[in-house]
């Protein structure tokens, strides 16, 4: 019979070292933390195999699943003391939920479950703490009917408002024991209103329910949508952690906290956290009270009065700064803590490898190399690729004029711009236009996540560094301030007010979260630094990676940023985007519109110096390095005027009548263009314009060598080709070109020709094409779309869904379908390489700069990939990783 439950706790791990696969990773590291002998509540964890047979048997468990949840029970009950349902000395768990990976404010919590109208008295006298016992048995309800019973929570809340007006408190800690089972009261009427029934009074429908509560809010929807951002898999599911209470709420002897072992906003070596005395978890998360300091040093920093840690409790915080070392030495990272201290005892509730930012973790995994506590190649599997993007952001420029609005927290670095909205829907739609947006909210929840992740930057009035905004924004790397306390916001109204300001919806502001200012309009940025910490991660990346990394870039500008950010050549040139500029789309148009070669070569002499120009300046910039330009691509229509009020414009400017230049436009209206007349279709038809470029290339590379002594490395690349008849026609165009020029110009320069491979025939073909091809480079955009027959343009409307219902992981043009367009490109590959062995392989498609199509490249032996500029570093980070992985 499989095993589901699994004890941790006085001495018993049945995990033995955590499976996070199997127990979670809660429950993987409370058995880890188990194991290595920290105090850790007495607890058991039902796995996440059973959460997967769950959904299988249509939502139910299986009979054996009760008998092993008793044993589990009783396996606390031992350690404790106590006996769930006990009306002496009840024992009280927490019921949560844990996923392989962290999944934050995904999964719910239950916390004080057992107690009912006898419980609670037994609580009360065992505690000698009746407001305890009372305030923990309304919590428990509140708890229950959101996360459980799924009732409105706002009643909840609205009926502890009125309470306290009521009695004329202010704050929660102002209520009396008398107040609470008052308020208890009410809150079971609103159960029985709301759900038709008593609120449930047997401890072990509660705990049955609070487990099912758990696995059904895997399929919730804010759980796929964060599964989805994600890329995690649907079928992972989730652990439930039923562990023993213990409680931070217990006067003023007890705490509860959270903390991590570095800072995760820098990586600095210093305890970090906040703490609470006299509360419950839930408290410090919900930014209902302001958290106090951890270290006395923090505290000093801030400027903050209220007692840190370390000065309150010294210590409870000496014993916590051991078991920190522990921690670190134990997981060999840095790590995010829950600790309760109950009545002076510390008690470890969670730990877990802690979320940080882009400069925090390349700061940790230096410093961890640098200590010895980890080599060098496991700091650069560490950080997290796509991450960078974080640090390649511009910050704010200290020398732009700034009209400071207010602070708050710093709460995940970067600055960002944007028009205000008030709410995550009306986010999502702004930023669908290229909008961009930020978020504005008292305090965000997990229903906001698609707006935060729609907004350019997120910032809330309420809420410290760990609140669900500020950690749900460093994971997303979105920039945040958080808790900006000065903040009047008006959600109906849509305005904020702050002082004697107000700003409506749609004005602009600019957020810092590296310094948690807020400004009124835009602030100019400045870009970032890449050195320090960052130059040292990217030279052990590079001594790690095999694959090259080159850019796609067709502006000297764009040449040189890639260039500082490491890349090793220009993988894609795309010509169009240079005969798009104003200065030449009118010849561009004159040379569409000419009804004869003739007219046509008269356009492309217009044209010739200009992209001779473009070419000289790319090559200046990428000396040394080989520059692969692919001839023009797009089909021909896409340069002609689509709007009525345009052709007129568009005629003069070109000198022939309107309606010439709406029967051309007509004639070269297509219905697919994407598959239409486009790539080297347009170099067949019209050899001519392929021969300008190749002239213009040939030029370009002939006068920098002349000029600099340096010799330019042309790679000529003819697209869409699907024969190798095609790839032998444009060849020939571009050689005799070669020739003819370099006998003008009295020298020689080495070139070569290639083919992007975008059609699944090319791939299939490609022993043949590499007959007279010496490169491929794979436009996986084109060939995702071929293959799987999905328009580029079109498949926005439904991918979500294939996603959401688990046919594709992820969105196949983001990540490359490594099984379907995988299997041309490996084809591809190896009858390439059995035609000529020395053949240059690369990718250029989008997939060139993510992580995950990286790593197949790597396993499919291309030598190199390419990604648009700010990707650069990221595709070395993960062409690093990809290559140490292929290694064990
Ligand atoms: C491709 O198809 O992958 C490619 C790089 O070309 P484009 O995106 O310009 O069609
Ligand atoms: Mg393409």
């Amino acid at each position: 019979m499989t095993q589901y439950v699994y004890r941790f706790g006085g001495g018993v791990s049945d995990g033995g070292q955590g499976d996070k696969n199997l127990l979670g990773g809660k429950g993987a590291n409370l058995d880890g933390m188990a194991s290595i002998g920290l105090p850790v509540p007495p607890g058991f964890t039902i796995s996440t195999a059973m959460c997967t047979r769950y959904y299988d048997d249509g939502q139910r468990f299986p009979d054996s699943l009760r008998a092993e949840v008793a044993n589990g029970l009783t396996h606390i009950e031992g350690i404790t003391g106590k006996r769930f349902g006990d009306a002496a000395d009840p024992l009280l768990v927490s019921v949560r939920s844990g996923a392989r990976v962290s999944m934050p404010g995904m999964m719910d919590t239950v916390l004080n479950l057992g107690l009912n109208d006898e419980t609670v008295e037994g609580l009360a006298e065992v505690s000698g703490d009746r407001r305890f016992a009372w305030d923990s048995y309304r919590r428990f309800i509140q708890m229950y009917s959101d996360v459980v019973l799924e009732l409105d929570h706002g009643a909840f809340e609205e009926a502890l408002e009125v309470a306290k007006e009521d009695k004329g408190h202010f704050l929660d800690t102002d209520m009396t024991a008398e107040d609470w089972q008052a308020l208890v009261g009410s809150y079971k009427k609103i159960v029985e209103q709301q759900w038709g029934k008593p609120f449930p009074q047997d401890v072990n429908d509660q705990l049955w329910g609070a487990i099912g509560a758990v696995f059904g809010s895997w399929q919730s929807e804010r759980a796929k949508v964060y599964r989805r951002l994600n890329g995690i898999p649907g079928d992972w599911g989730t652990a439930v952690n039923v562990q023993a209470m213990v409680f931070g709420n217990m006067g003023e002897t007890s705490a509860t906290g959270v903390a991590f072992t570095r800072d995760p906003a820098t990586g600095e070596r210093a305890y970090y956290g906040e703490f609470l005395i006299n509360a419950q978890g839930e408290d410090v998360v919900a930014g209902i009270r302001t958290p106090q300091y951890l270290t006395r040093a923090a505290r000093e920093r801030a400027g903050a009065k209220a007692a840190s840690m370390e000065e309150a409790m010294p210590e409870t915080f000496a014993e916590l700064a051991r078991v920190f070392a522990l921690l670190e030495d134990h997981y060999r990272d840095m790590q995010d803590i829950e600790f309760t201290v109950e009545r002076g005892k510390l008690w470890m509730l969670q730990t877990r490898n802690g979320k940080r930012t882009a400069a925090a973790a390349l700061k940790i995994a230096v410093d961890m190399a640098n200590e010895g506590l980890i080599s060098r190649d496991e700091a650069v599997a560490r950080v997290d690729p796509a991450a960078l993007d974080q640090l390649l952001h511009p910050t704010l420029d200290p020398a732009a004029p700034r009209d400071v609005l207010t602070s708050g927290l710093p709460a995940s670095p970067g600055a960002a711009s944007g028009t205000v909205v008030f709410d995550a829907d009306t986010a999502e739609k702004h930023a669908a236009l290229g909008e961009a947006v930020i978020l504005v909210r008292v305090e965000t929840s997990p229903e906001d996540i698609h707006g935060m992740h729609a907004a350019k930057g997120i910032l809330t009035a309420r809420g410290g560094m760990t609140s669900h905004a500020a950690v749900v924004a460093r994971g997303m790397g979105r920039p945040c301030v958080s808790g900006a306390g000065t903040l009047a916001i008006d959600a109906k109204a849509r305005l904020f007010r702050v002082g004697e300001r107000t700003i409506k919806e749609g004005e602009v502001i600019t957020i810092d979260g590296a310094s948690g200012e807020v400004m009124a309009g835009e602030v100019a940025t400045v870009q970032p630094e890449l050195a320090g910490d960052f130059g040292t991660l990217m030279a052990w990346a590079d001594g790690a990676r095999r694959l090259k990394v080159r850019t796609n870039a067709e502006t000297p500008h764009d040449c040189r940023t890639a260039r500082d950010f490491g890349a090793e050549g220009v993988g894609l040139c795309r010509t169009e985007h240079m005969f798009f500029d104003a200065g030449r789309i009118t010849a561009v148009r004159q040379m569409i519109l000419a009804d004869s070669e003739q007219g046509r070569r008269a356009a492309l002499d217009k044209l010739l110096p200009e992209q001779r120009a473009d070419f000289t300046e790319i090559f200046e910039v990428m000396t040394g390095l080989p520059v692969t330009i692919r001839l023009l691509d797009p089909p021909l229509h896409e340069f002609l005027p689509h709007e009525e009020a345009e052709f007129a414009e568009v005629a003069e400017a070109a000198s022939v009548a309107v309606d010439t230049l709406k029967r051309r436009a007509a004639e070269l209206h297509e219905v697919n263009p994407m598959l239409g007349h486009r790539g080297c279709r347009l170099g067949v038809t019209y050899p001519e314009i392929y021969e300008m470029q190749a002239r213009a290339i040939f030029e370009a590379a002939c006068d920098v060598a002349a000029k600099t002594g340096a010799a330019p490395i042309p790679e000529v690349m003819v697209p869409l080709v699907a024969t190798r008849r095609e790839l032998d026609l444009m060849k020939a165009i571009i050689d005799d070109t070669a020739k003819a020029v370099f006998a003008e110009k009295g020298r020689e320069i080495a070139y070569l020709v290639g083919t992007m491979i975008e059609l699944p025939r090319a791939a299939l073909k490609a022993g043949e094409i590499a007959e007279v091809g010496q490169f491929f480079s794979f436009g996986t955009n084109d060939l995702t779309q071929t293959t799987l027959g999905v328009s580029r343009d079109d498949a926005g409307r439904f991918l979500t869904s294939y996603v959401d219902k688990g046919i594709f992981t992820r969105d196949p043009f983001v990540s490359i379908d490594t099984e379907g367009v995988g299997e041309l490109i490996r084809i591809a590959v190896e009858r390439g390489r059995a035609t000529r062995p020395e053949i240059k392989l690369g990718i250029c498609g989008e997939h060139g700069g993510d992580p995950a199509s990286i790593a197949f490249c790597e396993g499919a032996g291309l030598d190199y990939v390419s990604a648009s500029p700010y990707r650069v570093p990221i595709a070395r980070l993960a062409a690093a990783q990809a290559a140490l992985k292929n290694r064990v």
